[in-house]
This record gives C-alpha cells, structure tokens and sequence, in this order.
C-alpha cells in the first residue's frame, strides 16, 4: 500500500491489545468498569477472544510517521443499521 501523504510504499504490520482496541470520538470516553468498555460512538477496531490477543492489521508510513487501519468489515455494517 502507497502512503496517501508521501506515496512512500507502507509496511504491513499489526497492533496489539490486551482488551479492547478501539477509535473513540474527541470528547467522548469509555464508560463503564470492565476491560470492554467503549463509548456508544466507538469504533471497535479488534476485540479480544480468550486466550488470543487483540490483533488488527495496519500500515506504517516511517517517513510520515503515521498509520493507517482499516476498520473490519462487520463492525463497519453494523454501524449502519
Ligand atoms: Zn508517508
């Protein structure tokens, strides 16, 4: 994947979490006390499953510094209905 700033070609790679990894809107937090709490406006980028670490592939850009995921399909859909 070319980088959209720098058309730098991107490394693939993926980001870890031990819970919940997710998007939440500017102003908004999680709410609630378990390790899954997440705003009602979040984007829920990976989930944790038991023993498997919250995983979601995405691209680095080393010259911009930035990187960029793709939200999972099912999660995009359901946030349209
Ligand atoms: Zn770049």
């Amino acid at each position: 994947m070319k980088c959209p700033y720098c058309d730098s070609e991107m490394k693939l790679g993926t980001i870890n979490a031990s819970n919940l990894l997710s998007w939440t809107p500017d102003g908004e937090s999680a709410s609630g006390v378990t390790r899954w709490a997440k705003s009602p406006n979040a984007v829920v980028l990976a989930k944790w499953y038991g023993l498997i670490d919250a995983s979601v592939e995405a691209f680095y850009c080393e010259e911009c510094k930035k990187i960029i995921i793709d939200v999972p399909e099912k999660e995009s859909k359901k946030k349209s209905i």
